[in-house]
């Protein structure tokens, strides 16, 4: 006779349990914001995916794991574990889902902000908040947008604009050989930046020679309504701001406005005209004071 087993069907309401194309079995996805994880923990992973049957562990775009096959049978057990490693149950629905992040400022020479600190402190105030739509929040340190920050619901990239002194300049151009974007020329033996070209990126502060660029202090420019899949969409620019604690409460204020406005059907992008974006707009801009 067939063993009659109970399955918890609450769990399957959870966004990080997600229904397999065999109905049997199904996927369970972890939370792990900006990535990280400590080798203890990876090995905890790997040692309780063995104890439930999970014979590959699968690493997907938004920088956590998934298991696949599982036996949801075993949900309530395997989820018990999972949280006590400190790797517990994702999400994938509509609601906030994996905050990505690069190492930024912790490892990478190019990085402005602290991007998986902001991440960390994002998920720990935003994670899992159901919503009309779904929401992805990305973070790139700098502008070359290794994290694809743009094509998010909501996207943070750190930026830095230098400051020159043209009246000591020597010419010599190697501030030029820095900026990919031609943003500087030496005219007449002075450089000369083009603001309308540069990307705030600061890459030409650290190399002159004569210390003559300076930067402006780190800033956070947060994007809204970006998406990637079927037809991939940039997030339009919302505003620039000084301290982690302005992005924060921008993405407060970015959820809440999500959660009163937004329509359950369409993607955000989509609705952003219908949701008076530039009135949101405005008023984050009155908020922040800038
Ligand atoms: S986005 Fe910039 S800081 Fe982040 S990993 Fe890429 S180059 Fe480094
Ligand atoms: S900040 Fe970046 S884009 Fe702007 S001038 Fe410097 S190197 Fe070029
Ligand atoms: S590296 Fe310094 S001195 Fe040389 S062109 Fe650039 S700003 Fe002028």
């Amino acid at each position: 006779m067939a063993r009659r087993v109970t399955i918890n069907q609450d769990l399957f309401t959870k966004g990080g349990v997600i229904t397999e194309r065999d109905p049997n079995f199904c996927i369970v996805r972890l939370r792990m914001p900006a990535g990280m994880i400590t080798p203890a923990q990876i090995k905890e992973v790997g040692e309780i995916a063995s104890r439930y049957g999970v014979e590959k562990i699968h690493l997907t775009t938004r920088q956590t794991m998934e298991f696949p096959h599982v036996d949801p049978s075993k949900l309530d057990g395997l989820l018990a574990e999972l949280e006590a490693n400190g790797t517990s149950l994702g999400a994938e629905r509509e609601e906030v889902v994996n905050i990505t992040s690069c190492l930024g400022t912790r490892n990478c020479k190019f990085g402005i902000i602290d991007s998986v600190g902001l991440a960390e402190e994002i998920d720990k105030k935003f994670f899992g908040k159901e919503l009309p739509v779904k929401v992805r929040i990305a973070i790139s340190s700098c502008p070359n947008g290794c994290e694809s920050e743009r094509l998010n619901e909501i996207g943070i990239t750190g930026i830095q604009r230098p400051i020159r002194d043209p009246g000591l300049c020597t010419g010599c151009g190697t501030c030029t050989h820095y900026c990919r974007e031609k943003a500087i020329t030496v005219e007449d033996g002075v450089v000369v930046l083009q603001t309308s070209m540069c990307m705030e990126c600061g890459f030409c502060i650290m190399p002159c020679p004569f210390h003559l660029i300076s930067g402006t202090p780190p800033e956070y420019r947060i994007t809204v309504g970006g998406h990637r899949g079927r037809h991939p969409i940039l997030g339009r620019h919302l505003i620039d701001v000084k301290s982690q604690e302005d992005v924060i409460r921008v993405v407060d204020k970015i959820i809440y406005w999500i959660y009163r406005q937004a329509s359950t059907g369409l993607m955000l992008p989509e609705q952003l005209d219908e949701l008076e974006f530039d009135k949101f707009k405005q008023e984050i801009t009155a908020m922040i004071g800038n």
